[in-house]
């Protein structure tokens, strides 16, 4: 006979556990099905995880940047595995206050794959459940392309697991994991050759921060080659790989190579076709405003949906959704606009808002541009300088900030508040009217002619 619930979730990730974390709160009885380890992808080998390496990396560029500050250091061998082993004791922590919390919310854990049987029971193995919600948050996996040899190559997923830092590294992708992953082995000291399909990094920032995050990547070492198909990849006895690109290149003695090429949603075995769950051509499963299927009582969120595939989205989206399944508010759903964003390459880029080019084709001449490039204080005196660039992109005469986008040191900390202030649907006077914090790069911002 099938256990029933108020609310089921599939995937423990960030969405899932949001969802029923919330529901629970307002007096739902819930369960959560996983086969793997609680907390998803953010919290196993995503966010969590690359933010601990990223600091590592920070650090490495602060230890050579120390000499021109004046102090005589010689930094030892860098241990690569005492730095994993912390992370991952701290990963291991942050799994067990999941469990904890879920049990506190008598919330029922279920071990197992789920598959959507009706709209509303879902099997896990041979048990049956039934739910009069069912919310799909089974997130996204990475990537791999079927060329001959493509699994000589590992992705984000096997990077959090290897034991040593690479020295001869080959990255396929330009996305936002490529460029992070591309910056922190850097930092580390490896060689670093990242291979782009297309001509351009972060396709869908603005062109400021491309152009500067480029700059800065070649400046620090890494070897960035574009319009390159990888078509086959060997392996010597040695183990180092080479790869043959569509133009005849050959590139070898990588002993890392990492697809990093974007990533597929998890649907496969979740049975939506039996159920008529639509999904985009791409895969993701199709929602409302309201995180709604076309199906009444199932519901999908977080990056199975393919919409800001970001860890607070699918926070958001899940407790936004509980509240108005079980907390009275019939309108509580996220806006999917103004989502600010950071990404953690060497230097940080912070974008929220529109781009420029994105400005322009919907609103044409009412845009209005300030930007500023600038060498941090900070840089003073280094030999090797830093840069900064910051933008702001208006719309309409009363010059409401449409976008704000940041690349330099900082940039990762400083956008959360100026995301709020467009959120509010701050104008460029308010931020001129604004008092500066001297002496800052941030103070850029309220400054801009
Ligand atoms: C390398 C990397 C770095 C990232 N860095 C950031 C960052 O800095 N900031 C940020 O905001 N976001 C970041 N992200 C994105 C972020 O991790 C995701 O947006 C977020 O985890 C999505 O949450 P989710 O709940 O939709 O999916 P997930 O967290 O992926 O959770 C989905 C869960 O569903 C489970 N599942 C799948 N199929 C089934 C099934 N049939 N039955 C039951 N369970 C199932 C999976 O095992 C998984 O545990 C990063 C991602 C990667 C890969």
């Amino acid at each position: 006979m099938a256990i029933h619930f108020d609310l089921l979730a599939i995937g423990a990730g960030s969405g899932g556990l949001s969802v029923v974390e919330r529901a629970a709160a307002h007096g739902a009885r819930c369960a959560i099905v996983e086969p793997d380890r609680l907390g998803g992808t953010c919290v196993n080998r995503g966010c969590v995880p690359k933010k601990i390496l990223w600091y590592g990396a920070s650090l490495a560029h602060s230890l050579r940047e120390a000499g021109d500050y004046g102090f005589s250091l010689t930094t030892g061998k860098f241990d690569w595995q005492r730095l994993k082993t912390v992370r991952d004791a701290y990963i291991g922590d942050i799994r067990g206050w999941y469990g904890d919390s879920l049990a506190d919310a008598g919330i029922e854990k279920i071990t197992g794959s789920a598959r959507i049987t009706s709209a509303h029971t879902v099997a896990v193995g041979k048990q049956s459940y039934s739910a009069e919600h069912i919310v799909i948050a089974s997130g996204s996996s990475p990537f791999v392309p079927e060329i001959p040899g493509s699994e000589l190559g590992i992705t984000s997923d096997g990077f959090f697991g290897i034991d040593r830092c690479p020295q001869r590294v080959a990255l396929v992708g330009g996305g936002y994991i490529a460029v992070e992953i591309a910056c922190m082995l850097r930092a580390y000291g490896a060689e670093v050759t990242l291979i782009l399909r297309g001509s351009q990094l972060l396709r869908n920032f603005d062109n400021m921060l491309r152009e500067v995050l480029l700059e800065e990547m070649l400046d620090n070492g890494i070897n960035i080659l574009s319009s390159l198909q990888v078509q086959r990849v060997r392996e010597t006895k040695a183990g180092e790989k080479s790869l043959s690109c569509n133009t005849g290149l050959e590139l070898g003695g990588f002993d890392l190579l990492l697809w990093a090429m974007g990533r597929t949603p998890n649907t496969a075995g979740l049975g939506l076709d039996s159920v008529g769950v639509e999904v985009r051509d791409d895969g993701h499963i199709l929602t409302d405003d309201y995180q709604n299927t076309n199906v009444p009582g199932i519901y999908a969120i977080g990056d199975v949906t393919g919409r800001f595939p970001l860890t607070p989205v699918a926070v958001a989206a899940g407790r936004r959704l509980a509240d108005r399944l079980f907390g009275g508010m019939p309108d509580r759903h996220l806006q999917y606009q103004n989502i600010p964003t950071v990404v953690f390459s060497h230097p940080p880029v912070g974008s929220v808002g529109m781009t420029e080019a994105e400005a322009r084709e919907r609103h044409g001449k009412a845009v209005k541009i300030y930007q500023s490039r600038f060498s941090p204080m900070y840089a003073v005196p280094l030999k090797h300088g830093r840069k900064s660039a910051m933008k702001l992109v208006t719309v309409g005469t009363d010059e409401r900030i449409a976008g704000c986008h940041v690349i330099g040191p900082g940039a990762d900390e400083m956008l959360q508040g100026f995301a709020v202030a467009l959120r509010m649907g701050a104008t460029k006077a308010d931020f001129d009217d604004t008092v500066a914090i001297h002496p800052t790069s941030a103070e850029e911002l309220v400054t801009m002619k």
